[in-house]
C-alpha cells in the first residue's frame, strides 16, 4: 500500500532474533543483554504478521536478526515464507558463518538471495571488528552461496581508521566473482555515529577515477536503496547504500518488524507498533483485522524521511542487532 508521502511501501525486514554468533562492536558491543525467550515472536506469530502484511501489498520478506542462522530451523521458517500468497520474494541477511551448513537446504527452498556481511578481508582485524576469528569460515560461506548458484551479495560497513584502506580490495571481489558488494554508510544507530563512517559520495568519486569506463547501473538488483555502478571488466556490481550522504528516504519502501513483534516505520526514529499483544490476546478474526489495522497504522505513520543527519534528534535507543539492519 501506499503511505501518505505516495511511496510504495512493499517490503518488510523481518528480524527473527536478538542472538548472534559475532560481537560487531558497532551494532551489538559485548555488554549487550540479550530478551528473554518469551519476548521474542515464535516462527507461527511471525507467520501470522507476513500473511496480513501481504494483504496490504508487501511482496518482500529479508530475514535478518541478529544472526538468523542461529535461530533453530530457519530454512523451515523461510520455506513458510515463501508459501505466503502475495509474497514474490524472500531473502536472508547473514554473517555467513553458518552458511555451508545450510546452503543446500536454503537452496532447495528457492530462497531468492543472500546478503553475507564482510567488512574486512585481514584475519586479526576480522577478529578485531567482530570479536571471533572466523574470516576463513564467512569466506567458505561465500564460495558455497555462489557454488549453489544463489544470487549473492556482500554488505560492507567502512569506518575510519578501522577498515577504510581495505575498499579496494573488497570491491575487487566482484572482479571475478559473480556476486554485488554494497558499501553500506555506517549509520548513527546505537555505537555508530556518523563521524566514524565513508561517505559513499566520495567512495564513488574515488572508484570513477580509478576505473574511467565506470558506468551508472540502473537495472534492478535488489529490494531497496542501493544504487550501483558497473565497473569494465568486472563480473559482478558495486553499489552504495548512502543512507547519510546520498539520502534516499523519498524512494523507502520499507517497514521492519522486530524480533519482539513491534513494527518500525523508520531506522530513526523510536516509534514502533506493538503486534506481539495483539498476536497473544486475540484471536481469530479479530486478530487478524487488529494485525492488519496496526500494519496499514504504521505504514500511515512512516515519516517523510530519517534524522541521522541531526544525531539529537534520533529517537531509536535500541541497538542495530535488536532491530535487524
Ligand atoms: N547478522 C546478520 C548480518 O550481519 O548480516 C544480519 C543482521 S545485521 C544487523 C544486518 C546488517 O546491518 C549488517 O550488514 C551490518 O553490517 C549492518 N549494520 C549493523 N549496524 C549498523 C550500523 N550502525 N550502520 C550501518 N549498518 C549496520
Ligand atoms: Fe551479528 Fe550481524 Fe550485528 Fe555482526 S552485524 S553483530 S553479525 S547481527
Amino acid at each position: 500500500m501506499q503511505d501518505q508521502y505516495q511511496r510504495n511501501i512493499d517490503y518488510m525486514r523481518v528480524s527473527i532474533t536478538d542472538r548472534c554468533n559475532l560481537r560487531c562492536q558497532y551494532c551489538m558491543p559485548n555488554d549487550i543483554t540479550l530478551l528473554p525467550m518469551d519476548m521474542i515472536l515464535t516462527y507461527e506469530e511471525i507467520l501470522d504478521v507476513i500473511r496480513q502484511a501481504a494483504t496490504l501489498g508487501i511482496r518482500k520478506i529479508k530475514v535478518t536478526g541478529g544472526e538468523p542462522l542461529v535461530r533453530k530451523n530457519c530454512p523451515d521458517l523461510i520455506r513458510e515464507i515463501k508459501n505466503i500468497d502475495g509474497i514474490e520474494k524472500v531473502t536472508l541477511t547473514t554473517n555467513g558463518i553458518l552458511l555451508p551448513r545450510f546452503v543446500d537446504e536454503l537452496k532447495d527452498i528457492g530462497i531468492d538471495g543472500i546478503n553475507i556481511s564482510l567488512d574486512t578481508l585481514r584475519t586479526d582485524r576480522f577478529a578485531a571488528i567482530t570479536g571471533f576469528d572466523a574470516l576463513a569460515q564467512v569466506l567458505k560461506g561465500i564460495d558455497a552461496s555462489l557454488a549453489a548458484g544463489i544470487s549473492t551479495k556482500i554488505n560492507t560497513v567502512l569506518q575510519k581508521g578501522v577498515n577504510d584502506d581495505e575498499w579496494i580490495d573488497l570491491m575487487k571481489l566482484a572482479e571475478d566473482r559473480k556476486l554485488d558488494v554494497r558499501f553500506i554508510e555506517l549509520m548513527p544507530i546505537g555505537y555508530g555515529d556518523k563521524e566514524r563512517g565513508i561517505n559513499d559520495h566520495e567512495l564513488r568519486g574515488k572508484i570513477r577515477d580509478m576505473y574511467p569506463g565506470t558506468e551508472e547501473d540502473t537495472s534492478v538488483h535488489g529490494n531497496g536503496p542501493a544504487t550501483y555502478i558497473r565497473i569494465p571488466g568486472f563480473k559482478g556490481g558495486v553499489g552504495f547504500i548512502a543512507a547519510i550522504n546520498e539520502k534516499f528516504c523519498q524512494d523507502c519502501n520499507r517497514i521492519r518488524l522486530t524480533c519482539t513483534g513491534r513494527i518500525k516505520p523508520c531506522l530513526c526514529y523510536g516509534e514502533s507498533f506493538d503486534l506481539r499483544e495483539i498476536l497473544r490476546t486475540r484471536e481469530g478474526e479479530e486478530r487478524d483485522t487488529e494485525l492488519r489495522e496496526t500494519l496499514r497504522k504504521a505504514i500511515l505513520y512512516k515519516p517523510k524521511e530519517h534524522c541521522f543527519e541531526q544525531s539529537s534528534q534520533i529517537t531509536e535507543k535500541k541497538k542495530m542487532s535488536q532491530i535487524g539492519g
